[in-house]
């Protein structure tokens, strides 16, 4: 069967872009080696950029509301700092993605999970993508959405600059009494591992405890893990949902993400801030415009061109300055904490940021006017 556009990976990327597309008329369809619902290491943390990304009816899947961030060093020194109003908002994956997957099936696309795609071809005439069972799937237009290690990514001639760091979740469910401490706040952690941190994120029975590194060059995540886990007297999970996955920082340099017929969007593409790790605003923006694009170029409107020109403007230029400050703040950590726990201005500023209720660009220069280690960089 002929498709308009075939859409590998159905997180957040592939089913946003595929609901707008179906939604337009679009023949569409969708394919993700996963069998819906599934799992996906993650926070599950939407700031306010995401949620205002998501179409109605998100609402009934938060599980939490954080209006605190609790700053530590190394699992102690803690700083509370409130934001000015801004919330985070706590999902499952496994049902956020469901919910989307759901949608793009609702608006027409085809929904193939539970199929890994194992090759990928783009013609001059076209696009195919085969199934690890050997079928061919022909179309007009392929969206890589197919994650940090994206096989549409390595198969075609893109441009990214990602750097892939590493990460550890697991779900720990919480005993009586533990998660209502948590509620209502994020715990983040510096200075425990290299260019990295720790969290903790309250859920509807659990909490969501991590730690990740944005270099790849750290070894055995499970003892910088359990020595987080130990240090605010969690319980260390010894089980089930724990699980290692890469996450793609972006270096805010930009990049090639179309080909003639092809885009890359969210994970793929490498759209990870690289201080926070929040991915899943890039991945619904980035799967918003990739719609877009394709819409364009079908009516006539030029090539896929202007999509990598939007991706460099509108999410990585504003990411370099994410990745100058995390240069620093990962570098001197001890002195970034004593600093924030100083300045309560700067404390307030960070949150906004992190909530995505302020920029990057306008936090970098209050810090360059204000403090010398960030013009060291
Ligand atoms: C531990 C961790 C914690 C995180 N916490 C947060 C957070 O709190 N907030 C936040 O905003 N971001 C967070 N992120 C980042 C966020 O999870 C990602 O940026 C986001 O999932 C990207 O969405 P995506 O649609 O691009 O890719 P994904 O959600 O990774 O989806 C890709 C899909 O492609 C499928 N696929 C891959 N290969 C194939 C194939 N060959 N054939 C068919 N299907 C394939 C996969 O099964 C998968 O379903 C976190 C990441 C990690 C690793």
């Amino acid at each position: 069967m002929q498709y308009d556009v075939l859409i590998c990976g159905a997180g957040p990327a592939g089913s946003t872009c595929g609901r707008l597309l179906a939604g337009q008329g679009f023949k569409v369809a969708i394919f993700d080696q996963a069998s819906f619902p599934r799992y996906k290491p993650c926070g599950g943390g939407l700031t306010g950029k995401a949620q205002g990304e998501l179409a109605p009816g998100w609402e009934d899947l938060v599980e939490d509301s954080a209006g605190e961030v609790i700053f530590y060093h190394r699992q102690k020194d803690p700083l509370p700092v409130n934001s000015d109003g801004a919330v985070i908002k706590m999902v499952s994956r496994e049902r956020l993605d469901a919910w989307l997957l759901e949608g793009a099936a609702r608006a027409g696309a085809a929904v193939r999970d539970g199929y890994p795609i194992a090759a990928v071809r783009e013609t001059e005439s076209g696009v195919a993508v085969q199934g690890a069972d050997g079928r061919v799937w022909e179309g007009s237009f392929l969206v890589g959405a197919d994650g940090a290690r994206s096989l549409v990514r390595r198969s075609l001639p893109f441009q990214t600059e990602a750097t892939d760091g590493i990460t550890l979740e697991c779900e720990v469910p919480a005993a009586d009494g533990v998660l209502e401490g948590y509620r209502g706040q994020v715990l983040l952690s510096y200075g425990g591992i290299p260019a990295g941190y720790g969290w903790v994120f309250p859920k509807g029975d659990h909490l969501s405890v991590g730690i990740g590194s944005f270099t790849r060059q750290v070894k055995g995540l499970r003892r910088y893990f359990d020595t987080f886990c130990r240090g605010l007297g969690l319980p260390i999970p010894l089980q089930l949902r724990c699980r290692g996955a890469v996450i793609p920082a972006a270096g805010g340099q930009g990049g090639v993400f179309h080909t003639r017929r092809a885009l890359l969007v969210g994970d793929a593409a490498g759209l990870v801030d690289p201080f926070s790790g929040e991915g899943i605003y890039y991945a619904l923006r980035s799967g918003r415009l990739a719609a877009e694009a394709i819409q364009t170029v079908a009516g006539g409107g030029g090539g896929l061109e202007a999509y990598s020109r939007q991706l460099n403007d509108e999410l990585l230029q504003p990411l370099h300055y994410a990745w100058q400050i995390a240069r620093v703040v990962y570098a001197l950590t001890p002195v970034v904490h004593r600093l924030v726990t100083a300045n309560p201005e700067v404390a307030r500023r960070l949150v906004e940021v992190l909530f995505g209720s302020a920029t990057y660009e306008d936090l970098w220069h209050y810090l360059r006017e204000r403090y010398a280690i960030f013009r060291l960089v």
